[in-house]
């Protein structure tokens, strides 16, 4: 018999949706344990970008210039080339938000920030190096969470279990929640190089015949995503490194000079992509939220946002309930129906372009001609609006609604 421990929610998974959850109902003085299977959160290919309607719910929370003084880079305008010709994706300086830029910053610092600013209210545990094994169930409720953890097993019990574990949610499996699968056409090769500063400063997307190549300015390195095939890492690596890193000099020269400095393939990691949904995100006594729910394309980089704007609307309906003590599946459903939307414009969106821009692009052995969406763009830069309040509020842009409750004394 293992460690039993009983709480007012159970949330698995210590990524964007989970930590931002269990933040605000900490927050709204509701007992939460946050299960993370790893030890911290330095892990590489997390995607940095914190959009401005993130950074808007920031200031709701009145955190937002604590949290601006970490370090970050600011983007105000997204750039890109297709077939040679440079166009600015989408401008950020007009959206009505206090933060017309999205900050680059590395997802750690983000949820570290989020991680130590929970400890101020007194029902908030955070257990590292604590994975999620197995749901507890009862008839056809889930009651809890069985949890590896390095004190040996452990059991939480909850009325409450939000799986936010991600793309691979173990949670979603266990409860048997149906999974449709909107497919994706391509991987990512994530690595990052030497950023000098001589370099230009501009993160910069680059689509070229059979190839896409994504680099983010980190300050000094750049983050960089390189588009492959689905499932065609083992042919790159077959080719070799030499190989691959001869054409990333080709690519983009201003590599040129250092590309040797990738000397194993334990510097480059393949992120499969995987394009997702559940058609039902709840049962009796769990939720799933976040990729857990929906697994997002990287395209437009809007997974993190998504997933706190869950989190921010599952705080907002199930606040309430959870201090009582009890959810009903009604106030799940509500969730699901408040987020569902949203979901399925974003990944409506990036299924379209994986189809009509992405396949094409990488199945082609021509120079390729940017499409007429690309021309409008450049020719009346009015319209960069439209992606930068798609892609920096999103659809249906959640307000927080959860109170807080401060410790007494
Ligand atoms: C190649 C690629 C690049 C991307 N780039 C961006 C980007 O730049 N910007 C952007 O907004 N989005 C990006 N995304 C999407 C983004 O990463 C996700 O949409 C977002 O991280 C989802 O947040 P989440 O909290 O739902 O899940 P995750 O971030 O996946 O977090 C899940 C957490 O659960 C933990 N966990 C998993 N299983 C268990 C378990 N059994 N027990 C306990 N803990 C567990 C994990 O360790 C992890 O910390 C990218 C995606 C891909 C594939």
């Amino acid at each position: 018999m293992g460690n039993q421990l009983t709480t007012g929610c159970c949330v698995v998974g210590g990524g964007p949706a989970g930590m931002m959850l269990g933040f605000l109902l900490a927050r709204a003085g509701i007992e939460v344990v946050v299960l993370e299977k790893h030890a911290d959160f330095l892990r590489d290919f997390r995607g940095d970008t914190i959009h401005p309607s993130t950074l808007e719910l920031m200031h709701e929370l009145g955190l937002l210039s604590e949290f601006l003084a970490l370090p970050h880079q600011e983007v105000a305008e997204l750039k890109a080339s297709f077939g040679g010709v440079a166009f600015t994706a989408a401008d950020f300086s007009h959206l009505p938000t206090r933060c017309k830029f999205i900050a680059l910053m590395p997802q750690w610092d983000f949820l570290n920030f989020l991680c130590e600013r929970g400890r101020r209210y007194p029902g908030f545990r955070v257990m590292m190096k604590a994975a999620a094994s197995d749901l507890i169930q009862e008839g056809d409720a889930v009651v809890g969470v069985r949890a590896d953890t390095p004190g040996g097993a452990l059991e939480v019990r909850a009325p409450l279990v939000v799986g936010c574990d991600g793309r691979h949610s173990l949670v979603r499996q266990k409860a048997g929640l149906a999974v449709e699968n909107l497919g994706a056409p391509m991987d990512v090769l994530w690595f990052r190089m030497r950023r000098t500063s001589d370099d230009r400063a501009e993160t910069m997307g680059q689509f070229e015949a059979g190839r896409i190549f994504i680099m983010i300015n980190r300050g000094d390195y750049w983050q960089c995503a390189y588009v492959i095939p689905k499932d065609s890492f083992s042919e790159v690596r077959r080719v070799g490194l030499a190989q691959f890193c001869a054409q990333l000099a080709r690519s983009v020269p201003l590599f040129a000079d250092r590309v040797g400095e990738l000397a194993s393939w334990d510097q480059i990691k393949l992120l499969t992509v995987a394009v997702d949904r559940l058609t039902r995100w709840h049962r009796r006594g769990l939720l799933c939220i976040g990729d857990a729910a929906h697994a997002m394309s990287p395209i437009g980089g809007v997974g993190i946002n998504l997933a706190v704007q869950d989190a921010v609307a599952a705080a907002n309906i199930l606040w309430r309930p959870l201090r009582a003590g009890t959810v009903g599946e009604d106030e799940l459903r509500r969730v699901q129906e408040r987020r569902k939307f949203p979901t399925r414009m974003v990944q409506g969106a990036q299924v379209l372009i994986q189809d009509r821009v992405i396949t094409g692009v990488l199945g082609s052995q021509d120079q390729i001609k940017p499409p007429l969406a690309i021309k409008l763009l450049r020719a009346f830069p009015v319209l960069r609006r439209i992606p930068a309040r798609l892609l920096g509020l999103g659809i249906r842009p959640e307000h927080i609604r959860s109170p807080e409750r401060r410790a007494a004394g």
